[in-house]
């Protein structure tokens, strides 16, 4: 009763005030002239909300919270009309693409999306996003009034609340009273980690396909209720930089259709009208492709939508002003101006063309549901793969709004696509399979994430060339051309229950097939529970187990007494794992319990290296992984406090890609008295330097074969008459290496490290290879030239051919693991977790 009077007292407020006061420009609101300042975050949601309270065109809602607390929201900008039915016009939409069922109710206008500041430090984003709610609320552009009854607008001001606050933060701290353009200074020049990234370190202009992280996951479930139709993306680029607009580069994803293509180039054309009314440079069709799906302009064209990417000169090292190269001074005023040009143009062409937009945008759903462009009309993921991987995938594909089902047709065979033996196949569809059909509404986004080869034109591509799931989950996958049938259910996650057992059994045993194990093993460490897992398979009960399988026993854990059933059922129970007790140690062939062939481990301290000379990305990924997916203590040591810190408390040292010279002599001390170093990407080069290890040895070895074998160029050779043009050629210069392509690895499965993992995995490749170790364990390596999917260039390819992926040697009393590429790319490489989880828990 209370609370109703309450919310009728607020809204006779809020009429009151709409009618006696004239709407805040942001300069007012702020108390400062826009563009003179870097604004809180906190404080471009009080403006967004103090224009929807006093507008009756705006409407603000909140979806979500960042890893910091920091609220996520947009305003939804239309007429009063519009606003009133916006329920109506959303479900409609939905009706459209086929992903919601209901009556269409014949009302449909476009939504129009502008993203800003995905990137924190490309901080111009969100103080144009208030210059541009005010212009629409207030009608002050030409134009805008008419947009605002044809179309309903969406405005995000900032996608990334905390890399933009560390931005701010950092820069009202450094910066001088007055403004200083001079690019060497401190409030030009951030310290590590760069303010682009969310908390976790990741780039969220990379994660939209794998929704890995919650800004992008809440993000995307909200978007996914309105599935607009054109999506803006703000970005800025390099303080020298003009402008970038649409149409996007080269290579362009095979799936973006004739008309996306086409309104990109109605975008430039808009884009360049207003541009050049006002004299500004700007450039269109280079260097930001449209080919890696995960992007904010990608995603949205793969989900029906025209997505664009923006790009301002500017960004983090220019601050409130930059003195360019030429002498001009570039302001951040200007760089708001450039985004408030864009968002105008992008409103316009939206606009002018908006009904050929909505007729497009309901043929794109409905083609795909009646005539799927996939050669393959059918995915069939196997059950019998292992589960957490099923189940991550399963995850991805409903946040990608892909529909799957259990496949009916059971016992049939078909012929198709074996992913994981990279060829033609068959397969029996068996009780328990997956099927993805290609007749549904996200057809397109299916195609894109399980084409076997990504079709690209040539290698120029900005990021990745490859990312087909059954190699990202390591997973047996078919792809049929035939339309197989559904069954009716879906496919849930199978519940686990164990029960506390009533006699004290002598141990309690596991299977190791994967993730879900791992994290029991880093669940029983936190309870400071020991346990032993088999190096070799062994029978029990008539039941087999295979390498890995994790025993738990009660004479192990002594000290534990009536806690310990409770706490190693509870810890199953979380991670859904069966255990099966057993009352002997005494098998049936293999292995004892107590034989050095099960060996007994306990909890593991882990430190990782980060700060100056690390690559914040790779901290980011593995710092995300101790504490969202393993859940388990990471201490993060900074390079800076490294030397002073008493290595010693640290069982397990981890460097990810960077430079540690200054730390050379730490870390080799560090490994000779007993540490185990995990050594990822190139900080391997510090072991690679150190003439004694066996590392170093085989590229010497390896160096000097090839020496002998490689052909001499004289000076005389006609091939060093390259033209300019050619020498100058990204495309020229990627014939030595990987863009991003999926390499097949071959795996010694009797090494505790691989376990779990099978004969074969699938490495991201990006690096170019280390020779096979001559003392130690090469655990996975590289035997063909070809990768799986994706581009290598020729010299690349020939290069890769035998070369280590994992392997391990002793130093002293300790040891160093090498794993040449990120096992666990930008935290959606799945499959690659037991790998990290092995070498840290076992
Ligand atoms: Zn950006």
């Amino acid at each position: 009763m209370k609370k109703t009077f309450l919310v009728a007292f607020a809204s006779i407020i809020i009429i009151s005030t709409a009618h006696t006061q004239t709407i805040k420009s942001p300069d007012e609101f702020l108390g400062y002239e826009l563009g003179t300042q870097f604004t809180y975050h906190h404080r471009a949601v009080e403006y967004f909300k103090y224009i929807a309270e006093i507008s009756p065109l705006a409407e603000y809602r909140e979806y979500g919270t960042t890893n910091e607390g920091r609220p996520l929201g947009v305003c939804f900008i239309s007429s009063k009309e519009n606003l009133a039915n916006l329920e109506e016009y959303r479900k409609n939409n939905l009706i459209k693409t086929g992903l919601l069922k209901g009556e269409f109710t014949g009302k449909q206008i476009p939504f129009i999306w502008l993203a800003y500041n995905v990137h924190g430090n490309e901080a111009a984003g969100m103080e144009t996003a208030m210059k541009t709610l005010y212009t629409l609320v207030t009608g002050s552009y030409q134009g805008v009034s008419e947009y605002l009854k044809g179309c309903i607008i969406v405005i995000d001001p900032c996608q990334n609340p905390d890399g933009h606050d560390l931005y701010t933060n950092r820069y009202r701290r450094s910066m001088n009273v007055n403004i200083n353009p001079d690019g060497k200074s401190w409030e030009h020049n951030q310290g590590w980690p760069g303010a682009r990234t969310n908390h976790y370190l990741f780039d969220l202009n990379r994660d939209w396909t794998w929704q890995t992280q919650v800004e992008t996951q809440q993000r995307l479930f909200f978007y996914n209720q309105f599935m607009p139709q054109v999506h803006a993306d703000f970005h800025e680029m390099g303080p020298e930089s003009t402008f970038f607009f649409a149409p996007g580069a080269t290579p362009m994803n095979n799936s973006i259709t004739q008309w996306q293509r086409e309104f990109h180039k109605l975008m430039g054309n808009g884009n360049a009208f207003l541009f050049n009314q006002k004299f500004r440079l700007y450039f269109t069709k280079e260097d930001f492709d449209l080919f890696y799906p995960s992007y904010g302009d990608t995603w949205p064209l793969l989900n029906g939508a025209i997505g664009f990417t923006y790009e301002q000169g500017g960004g983090g090292a220019s601050g409130l002003a930059y003195l360019q190269e030429s002498g001009d001074t570039l302001t951040l005023k200007e760089r708001i101006d450039g985004h408030f040009t864009a968002s105008m143009a992008t409103l316009k062409v939206s606009f002018d063309n908006r009904e050929k937009l909505l007729a497009e945008y309901n043929k794109y759903f409905e083609e795909s549901v009646k005539n799927p462009s996939f050669q393959y009309k059918s995915v069939i993921i196997k059950g019998s793969n292992e589960k957490s991987n099923i189940s991550d995938l399963l995850k991805l594909l409903t946040r990608n709004q892909i529909k799957y089902t259990f496949a009916g047709n059971i016992g049939k065979k078909y012929k198709g696509f074996d992913y994981v033996s990279d060829k033609d196949g068959e397969v029996i569809v068996e009780k328990g399979d997956i099927l993805i059909s290609a007749y549904q509404p996200q057809s397109h986004f299916m195609q894109i994430l399980f084409e076997p080869k990504s079709k690209t034109l040539d290698s120029l591509s900005y990021d990745l060339t490859a990312w087909a799931l059954p190699y990202v989950y390591n997973l047996k996958v078919f792809a049929v051309t035939d339309r197989i049938a559904s069954d009716t259910t879906k496919p849930e996650p199978e519940k686990i229950v164990n029960e506390i057992s009533s006699i004290k059994p002598y141990a309690y045993v596991t299977n190791y097939s994967g993730f879900d194990e791992l994290k029991f093993m880093a669940a029983l460490y936190l309870k400071n529970i020991k346990l032993r897992y088999s190096l070799k398979p062994f029978v029990l009960n008539g039941i087999n187990y295979n390498r890995g399988s994790i025993i738990i026993a009660r004479g192990d854990n002594k000290n534990l007494e009536a806690d310990f059933d409770k706490f190693v059922t509870h810890a199953a129970n979380e991670c859904h794992i069966k255990l099966i007790p057993t009352t002997t140690g005494l098998v049936d062939s293999g292995k004892d319990f107590g034989s050095d062939n099960s060996p007994l481990i306990k909890k593991r301290s882990v430190a990782l290296l980060c700060g100056e000379g690390t690559s914040s990305g790779s901290v980011g990924e593995l710092w995300y992984f101790f504490e969202k997916e393993l859940n388990y203590p990471l201490t993060l040591l900074n390079t800076c406090t490294a030397e002073k810190a008493d290595l010693k408390n640290y069982d397990i040292l981890i460097m990810t890609s960077g430079s540690y010279s200054a730390l050379k002599d730490t870390i080799i001390d560090y490994v000779k008295r007993g540490g185990r170093v995990i050594a990822l990407e190139n900080a391997i080069s510090l072991f690679a330097g150190e003439k004694t290890t066996s590392l170093a040895k085989a590229i010497e070895t390896r160096t000097a074969e090839q020496k002998t074998s490689e052909k001499k160029i004289k000076s005389d050779d006609s091939t060093l008459l390259k033209k300019f043009e050619l020498e100058n050629d990204r495309r020229y210069k990627l014939s030595e290496r990987s863009a991003g392509s999926i390499y097949k690895v071959k795996l010694d499965d009797t090494h505790p490290y691989s376990f779990g993992m099978g004969k074969e995995w699938f490495i991201m490749k990006r690096t170019a290879g280390y020779p096979f170790l001559t003392t130690g364990s090469n655990i996975g390596y590289i035997l063909d030239k070809e990768p799986v999917s994706g581009f290598a260039g020729f010299k690349y390819k020939d290069k890769i051919k035998s070369t280590l992926v994992i392997g391990t040697e002793r130093i002293g009393s300790g040891e160093v693991i090498y794993i040449t590429d990120n096992p666990y790319f930008r935290a959606f490489w799945k499959s690659g977790r037991v790998l990290l989880g092995n070498c840290i828990l076992r």
